[in-house]
């Protein structure tokens, strides 16, 4: 699962601050009951002592080592059933003075045996949300959002073609819904070109929610916000170049939003092409949208980068009208 480092740090921080918490508790809930019950003290002082004894029994060199444990065992289970009657006559569940962690499979150490728990693993697509919540707004970008309303129904010439916005978007939808629904790692590439205001982030937004809801690592950010973020680690010399760089590469769906409107230098276009062709090699998908025709894209872009994508990327041509500008206009005529 590929999710950026500061994703894990969060996540990790959490769980260490749900241990602490638990553990805290706990200690708050003992010391309360030991002033009200001492004999709960005592009990558990004796406990205390006779896994001493076991242990140095071990060592003992005697033939009734054995006989020796077993004496110990019995008084040990006496005293564990006087704890829960004590406990119990009190009113206390007989486990209240256990550490009660949020998960009782790893005991908030998101792990079990070296595998992932359940429980880190919701975390982790909860912290990947609140991320890409602060990018825009993902209830306000899934399909159910998604309106076909403004997309007109008077067909429009493609080429030979003619066409309505209206039917090619509802494809686009539907296609869409399905990539997202049924996504796997080695799922296709796809570039979604037209221009601003059809729809492009709105639909990347609803896959990457989709995706991540299906457990898996979704990096969704835009090419300027990407190579500004690679440019400044460069300058600052920072050792999370590598990591960053790497996530872009590895993460299960790298969605670039707006590629051609970042400033380009020879570092940037070597960056970019990296990043796509190495995932390309990899057979990891990518979802690059654009204003940009593919001549366009050529005349920024390393040719070689342009035959890539037309090679490999399924194109989704966007058609319409800017609908921002519609939506905009419909709230002045309602308000
Ligand atoms: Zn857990």
């Amino acid at each position: 699962m590929g999710y950026s480092k500061d994703i894990y740090d969060d996540a990790f921080e959490e769980l260490k601050a749900r241990r602490n918490k638990a553990e805290y508790d706990a200690m708050i809930k003992h010391s309360e009951l030991i002033k009200k019950l001492p004999r709960v003290q005592e009990i558990e002082e004796s406990l205390a002592k006779t896994s001493t004894m076991a242990a140095r029994s071990v060592f003992a060199d005697r033939i009734s080592v054995r006989e020796m444990l077993e004496k110990l065992k019995t008084q040990n289970l006496a005293l564990q059933m006087e704890l829960k009657t004590i406990l119990e006559k009190n009113g206390y569940q007989s486990d209240y003075l256990d550490v009660h962690y949020s998960c009782k499979e790893c005991s908030d150490k998101g792990y079990i045996d070296g595998k992932m728990c359940l429980c880190l693993k919701k975390l982790l697509r909860e912290k990947a949300y609140d991320k890409l919540n602060s990018v825009s707004p993902l209830s306000l970008s899934d399909f159910k959002t998604f309106s076909l309303d403004y997309y007109s129904r008077e067909p429009i010439r493609e080429g030979e073609k003619m066409i309505s916005p209206y039917t090619r978007m509802e494809k686009i939808l539907n296609f869409c819904e399905s990539y997202a629904v049924n996504f796997t790692p080695q799922s296709r590439s796809i570039l979604f070109q037209g221009g601003s205001g059809l729809g492009k982030t709105h639909l990347s937004l609803a896959i990457a929610k989709e995706v991540i809801d299906n457990g898996y690592g979704v990096v969704y950010a835009s090419a300027p916000d990407i190579l500004s973020k690679l440019e400044s680690e460069r300058f600052n010399d920072d050792k999370s170049t590598d990591a960053t760089e790497n996530l872009l590469k590895e993460c299960d769906l790298l969605i670039i939003d707006d590629l051609g409107t970042e400033f380009l230098t020879q570092f940037t276009l070597s960056k970019i092409y990296n990043i796509i062709n190495t995932r390309m090699l990899l057979k990891k998908p990518i979802i690059i949208s654009t204003n940009l025709t593919l001549k366009e894209l050529e005349k920024s872009y390393h040719q070689r980068l342009v035959s890539r994508i037309i090679g490999e990327m399924l194109r989704l041509k966007f058609i319409g009208r800017d609908i921002r500008q519609m939506q905009y206009n419909d709230t002045v005529k309602k308000g």
